[in-house]
């Protein structure tokens, strides 16, 4: 059942791009020596013994345990830093020149005292710079644990979260001259390979987006990543240019919307990406990735596969985000939310058969807030859970006043499927309220199909076997297939709203057609969306659209009005001419 967009399983095939499994020579700056293949990462902010040294081995900055433990003064001198260890260490001075002066990383052991050695381990950060990670070497250890160093992430060969913080560290007390941005990038849809195709497949294509994502990057500029699907690229504008940061970010941003091949399954993720420039916004390198962070939030938010610049309002929509959970989290016991009902008639005779459930949030300070505003929050923070079940006690003790002949549907968030006790839950709201089960429709989205589709099967499953029945909502927005609509036990197909409102077009006419087409075929019923005219009524009906939804109609009504509104029968105007 993982047939779902965006993955397709290839037969066989050969690769779509034969280079992401190499690495040439050039894209080796920014990592560390490849014999640290097998390093087991550091703590994060574990004390660190390091310097970082310019294309003249001299050091740009160092910490005071670094010269301590080589017993060497890095401070004001004349002489390199190369200098004073070829004083110190005259038997290792050939093996440390070429290692400083090389682009490829390398390790060299050095005696300190008679009974004390240390390894140091040199990684080129970009073409002049070198970062020296000191390590003292215990006694009675094996080699390999020696080498067990970890500025890298074993999986991808790219730097990780230590090797960040030490560049970000040292480059703080370097002069800062430079201009720099530093990009945070996260993989939309990862989560849904993971699910879908398993671990081993969510691992081969990390280290395939690494490559592609090392290609997009300027050979000067480091690339880490942090865990999960998440890495930084931290970009060092040496020639001043200011498209650089963005022209990098938009080759990132299309390099991994492309599609990749592993194991023969031919798979669509993309990127979201969030930039802090060190500058005007950003006044130090503290900020960076915390502006970073806000900035790929609203990547995301503008619909994921995009870049972002920070800016001074994102931290101030973030501010207003967590006071808005803080209200969300009070909102049920403070009795704020209320649910409208939209209803829904069909078609051929202009009679109500139900309506939809909208919750509605009335906040003490800011007034009437949109589902659509509120909603994705209490996705983000689970609290939807909590929200969804008072949504279906609510609108099922209401529907249990209506006449028997009208139903109610109620919209359930992809998140509530996470739930273990979602089917207990709609069980719970029908015992409480008494209403008979097949009153109840629930409203579900394309994602839910997509996400973990065997557990939400059986889910349906058992929510069908109740007698509940299953609306698909905004059907033709998202990755839904045809074998989806099939497969899932679904008795009514929404057409999204914008194709039904507004203008037609040819292509949006087309696009109705084919899903009544569908629905006839698959044996469910269609309702379109958003009817807002006359004409749009009349189209649908003669086009076989069972039932229809819309201002034309009514728009969402208080629970008081309903029954004014059924005795009325104002809805009957726009039934269509014999
Ligand atoms: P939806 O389920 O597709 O609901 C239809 C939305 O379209 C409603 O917006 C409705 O007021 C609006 N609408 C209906 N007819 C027309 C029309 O003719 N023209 C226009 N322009 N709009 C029309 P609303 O109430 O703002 O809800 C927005 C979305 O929020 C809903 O879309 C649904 O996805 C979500 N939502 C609402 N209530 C709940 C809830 O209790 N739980 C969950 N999880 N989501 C909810
Ligand atoms: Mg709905
Ligand atoms: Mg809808």
């Amino acid at each position: 059942m993982n047939s779902n967009l965006p993955l397709e399983k290839e037969a066989g095939g050969s690769e779509l791009h034969p280079s992401d499994n190499e690495v040439s020579a050039s894209q080796q700056h920014g990592t560390v020596p490849s014999q640290l293949a097998n390093a087991e990462p550091l703590q994060h902010g574990a004390m660190a013994t390091y310097a970082l040294v310019d294309g003249e081995a001299s050091i740009i900055s160092a910490n005071p345990e670094f010269s301590r433990l080589l017993d060497i003064d890095a401070e004001c001198s004349q002489l390199s830093f190369l200098e004073k260890l070829e004083q110190r260490y005259p038997e290792n001075a050939n093996e440390l020149a070429s290692a400083l002066s090389d682009t490829n990383s390398s390790t060299i052991e050095l005696q300190i005292t008679s009974n004390e050695h240390c390894r140091l381990n040199i990684a080129a950060i970009d073409s002049d710079r070198r970062l020296v990670v000191l390590e003292p070497i215990k006694s009675g250890h094996s080699e390999i644990e020696h080498v067990k160093l970890s500025l890298i992430d074993p999986l991808t060969q790219l730097g990780n979260r230590r090797q960040l913080d030490i560049f970000l560290e040292s480059w703080q007390s370097a002069d800062g001259k430079q201009v720099a941005a530093l990009m945070l990038m996260d993989l939309d849809r990862f989560k849904i390979v993971n699910d879908t195709l398993g671990h081993g497949i969510g691992d081969t294509l990390l280290k395939v987006v690494a490559q592609r994502a090392r290609r997009a990057i300027r050979d000067d500029d480091l690339i880490v990543r942090l865990g999960g699907d998440e890495f930084v690229i931290v970009h060092t504008n040496k020639d001043q240019s200011s498209g650089s940061v963005e022209k990098v970010a938009k080759r990132l941003v299309e390099m991994i919307s492309r599609p990749f091949l592993v194991d023969g399954h031919q798979i669509g993720i993309g990127t979201s990406v969030g930039i802090a420039v060190l500058g005007d916004e950003t006044k130090n390198v503290a900020d960076l990735m915390r502006h970073a962070d806000l900035a790929l939030y609203e990547s995301k938010s503008k619909g994921r596969g995009t870049y972002s610049f920070f800016e001074q309002t994102m931290e101030q929509n973030a501010l207003r985000r967590r006071d808005l959970e803080t209200s969300l989290r009070r909102a049920i016991g403070l009795k704020q939310f209320s649910l409208v009902y939209q209803p829904q008639v069909q078609l051929s005779q202009g009679v109500v058969t139900g309506f939809e459930a909208l919750i509605r949030w009335n906040h003490e300070t800011l007034g009437l807030i949109s589902p659509m505003d509120f909603i994705p929050l209490a996705e983000e923070t689970g609290q939807i859970v909590s929200i969804g079940e008072w949504v279906l006690n609510t609108a099922c003790k209401e529907a249990v006043k209506w006449p028997e002949h009208l139903n109610v549907a109620v919209n359930v968030s992809p998140v509530q499927f996470e739930s273990e006790s979602f089917v207990n839950s709609i069980q719970d709201a029908l015992t409480i309220s008494g209403l008979q089960p097949n009153r109840l429709e629930i409203e579900i989205t394309e994602s839910v199909l997509i996400n973990n589709p065997e557990a939400v099967f059986k889910q349906l499953e058992k929510i069908k076997e109740m007698g509940v029945s299953i609306a698909m909502d905004d059907f033709g927005t998202g990755y839904s297939s045809l074998s989806n609509l099939s497969n899932f036990p679904l008795s009514k197909i929404k057409i999204d709203q914008s194709f039904v409102r507004g203008e037609q077009t040819e292509k949006s006419r087309a696009l109705v057609n084919a899903i009544i087409a569908l629905g006839v075929n698959l044996g469910m019923d269609t309702l379109a969306e958003g009817v807002e005219t006359q004409d749009q009524y009349m189209q649908l009906a003669n086009d076989g659209c069972k039932a229809a939804q819309g201002y034309l109609i009514s728009k969402p009504l208080q629970a008081a009005s309903i029954e004014k509104f059924i005795s009325d029968q104002s809805f009957n105007s726009v039934k269509i001419d014999p």
